[in-house]
């Protein structure tokens, strides 16, 4: 793609410095989709990962696109954020795969909910009564009908809630794709290569330092996932972010048959059939620090609960248990917007909705890098954690 030629004007002045216009610090999904809608915009653009693209939280990920089941109460801004993402979705994964050439696995699946037992029924209308206050698309269906949907599930359950919109994504496949996509608009993408230090004129950072090199850019763009509280930063510049642990397992039917036709979940479980005839059960949440290791607690947990709700588990392969850390932030919110530093923007804290939200927050950090002048730029995303237009995100009351 000739990128001049359909190059913005206004993006234009990004291009005409020394170095890059933008360095993304970190390969998971959302550094890569903030590569991507940047050089669409004409900005030239690399992205450096010190592992593999999409080996960090975006690996492990089960992929549901799922803002009416995953609804939680106290969480307004995350809800009109993670409704704003899946309605981009669909255009997202048209284009990518265009783009590149890949699929993407995604699918409309609609989401199953059920109860187990009473408690767990009662808990269940609460949140059901919340959606339809909110006017979500999510149905109660008894027990007869919610079989109907999905014949495999357990003879003793309490009734459950469908909502036919949610989807889900490979976020392995997503990677590739987004990956091919970069190859097409001519992003480098520097995998292997750790940033150790910040490159700065003044108090401006004005780039990265890795092993072997320094990189220079206007802007760097910190979407290092959970470990965006880098000491590579100031003190004063690194975002609130820390390491919330995830396990989850891998299952296949033995058969080849489908696992399940939809997005399957209890209160303590999850399962995301895949195109291919896996399964993924998810997942724990576990304040551990860096740790991830896969426990043995941590499975006996999943299985049993996936067990619970779909007793045809039991017959099928376990092909692996992984364990991914979701970026967290004091208030559940993503970090996107400009950071503490003059130079600095943030695309990090997406905690557990980051494969949902990652077109949003690209289209955020791109629109409000094209559209401004460096020393103006501010966040276009609906609500930064902040929901407020200030260098560094207040992030308000921790829960
Ligand atoms: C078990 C589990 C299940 C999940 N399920 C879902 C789901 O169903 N739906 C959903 O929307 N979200 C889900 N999530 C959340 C989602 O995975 C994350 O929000 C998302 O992947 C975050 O993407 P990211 O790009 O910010 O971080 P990551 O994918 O972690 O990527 C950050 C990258 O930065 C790199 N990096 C870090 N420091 C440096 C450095 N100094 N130099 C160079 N590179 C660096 C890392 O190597 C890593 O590749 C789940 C997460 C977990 C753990």
């Amino acid at each position: 793609m000739d990128l001049i030629r359909v190059m913005p004007a206004e993006a234009k002045a990004l291009t005409e410095k020394r170095g890059f216009d933008v360095l993304v610090v970190g390969g998971g999904v959302i550094g890569l989709s903030c590569a991507w809608r940047l050089a669409q915009r004409g900005a030239r653009v690399a992205v450096v990962e010190r592992d593999e693209p999409g080996g960090g939280a975006t690996r492990v990920a089960a992929g549901m696109l799922a803002p009416v089941g995953e609804l939680s109460f106290g969480e307004p801004e995350l809800l009109e954020l993670t409704l704003a993402a899946a309605r981009l979705y669909p255009e997202f994964v048209e284009e990518l795969e265009v783009a590149s050439g890949e699929s993407t696995g995604y699918e409309q699946l609609g989401a199953l909910h059920v109860a187990l037992d009473r408690d767990e029924a009662a808990q269940l209308r609460r949140v059901h009564d919340l959606q339809r206050s909110l006017e979500l698309e999510a149905e109660w269906l008894p027990p007869r009908r919610c079989r109907e949907l999905e014949p495999g599930l357990t003879p003793s359950f309490h009734g459950g809630v469908f909502a036919a919109g949610e989807a889900a994504i490979d976020p392995r496949a997503l990677t590739v794709a987004l990956l091919g996509a970069l190859r097409a608009v001519g992003v480098e993408v520097r995998t292997g290569t750790e940033v150790t230090d910040g490159v700065f004129e003044g108090e401006r950072l004005v780039g990265v330092r890795t092993p072997d090199e320094e990189l220079r850019a206007e802007t760097v763009v910190l979407a290092s996932g959970a470990w965006s509280a880098a000491d590579w930063l100031p003190e004063h510049a690194r975002p609130p972010v820390r390491p919330v642990k995830g396990q989850v397992l891998e299952l296949r039917r033995r058969d080849g048959e489908p696992p399940a036709r939809h997005i399957l979940a209890s209160e303590r479980v999850y399962l995301v059939p895949r195109g291919d005839g896996r399964l993924v059960v998810g997942a724990t949440v576990e304040e551990m620090g860096f740790d991830t290791a896969v426990t043995a607690g941590g499975v006996h947990e999943l299985l049993r609960e996936a067990y619970r709700l779909l007793p045809d588990v039991a017959e099928m392969e376990l092909l692996g248990a992984t364990a991914g850390l979701r970026p967290g932030t004091p208030n559940n919110l993503p970090l996107v917007g400009p950071g503490a530093i003059d130079g600095l923007v943030l695309a990090t804290g997406h905690f557990r909705n980051g494969i949902l939200l990652a077109p949003l927050a690209a289209e955020a950090v791109a629109e409000s890098l094209a559209a401004a002048p460096n020393s103006e730029r501010r966040s276009s995303f609906p609500r930064n954690a902040a929901g407020k237009d200030e260098r560094q995100p207040d992030l308000g009351v921790a829960r």
